[in-house]
């Protein structure tokens, strides 16, 4: 009797994480040999590691070409030769190598190495701007270059800024999935937005979990960021979340497939 009851809890908690997390690669595969943040072989890594999605973020130079770097500065604010990407030249910011040695990639040579093999999705996250302008700007960019590399089906979009999710709604094609990142509205809203995913922090989640079914039977996305600690991966891949974002995916693959059989 007792084995019965442990195999029909045992049964329930399988039924509870039935459905199977995706995982993204936050800044690509970085954490390993020869690896950076948001480097080509990251995005290469990531690749060869067979997870869903490797994340970038882009930045617009001032001289108006799309980079792959995190911003604002690079390297880090306070840094003796940081720049502020967005107020220097793409020649000036590239100089300074990426950790792994790397030159730092422009958004061309990033969907060039995501076309070799559009199994592993980029996720492109593109970031706040001084002005809507320059937001529209970046945007117009980066759905451009996208079509161009033919790769509309194998990119999804990411924001913090809700002007600049909605003029990726405006400009990409119909259909495209573009998350919201800020954490602040709630799936309802996001929805009316027009948008197809909430991708909210970790600690969000944790404060507002109702929020990831609710988005669910709106038919939105639930991704969560930047999901490292072991227990941590345990809780979202049980609360049955669609994307885990993390700078661990190795550990993420490993708990999934332990945890939702
Ligand atoms: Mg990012």
């Amino acid at each position: 009797m007792k084995k019965l009851i442990i195999m029909s809890i045992m049964t329930l908690a399988g039924l509870a994480v039935s459905a199977q997390p995706q995982v993204i690669a936050h800044r690509g595969f970085h954490a390993t040999d020869g690896s950076a943040r948001n480097s080509i072989a990251a995005l290469e890594k990531a690749q060869k590691l067979g997870v869903f999605g490797s994340e970038c973020d882009v930045n617009l130079s001032k001289d108006g070409e799309v980079l792959v770097v995190h911003g604002d500065w690079h390297p880090k604010r306070g840094e003796e030769g940081a720049v502020h990407v967005q107020r220097e030249t793409a020649e000036t910011i590239r100089a300074i190598k990426l950790e792994n040695g790397e030159t730092m990639p422009t958004l061309d040579q990033y969907l060039a190495t995501a076309k070799k093999d559009p199994a592993t999705k980029l996720i492109i996250e593109i970031k706040k701007h001084a002005t809507p302008a320059r937001e529209t700007e970046i945007v117009e960019a980066v759905v451009k270059k996208v079509a161009e590399y033919g790769l509309q089906e194998h990119v999804e979009y990411i924001a913090f800024r809700p002007f600049v999710c909605m003029e990726i709604k405006r400009l990409a094609p119909e259909g495209t999935k573009i998350a919201y990142l800020n954490g602040d509205y709630t799936p309802e809203y996001v929805k009316g937005m027009g948008l197809t995913g909430i991708d909210y922090k970790f600690s969000v989640l944790k404060k507002h979990p109702k929020w990831i079914k609710q988005a669910q039977k709106l038919g939105l996305t639930v991704n969560v960021w930047t999901v490292n600690e072991e227990e941590d991966l345990r809780w979202v891949i049980e609360q049955g979340v669609d994307y885990i974002t993390t700078d661990n995916p190795v550990l993420a693959k490993k708990l999934i497939a332990e945890m939702c059989k």
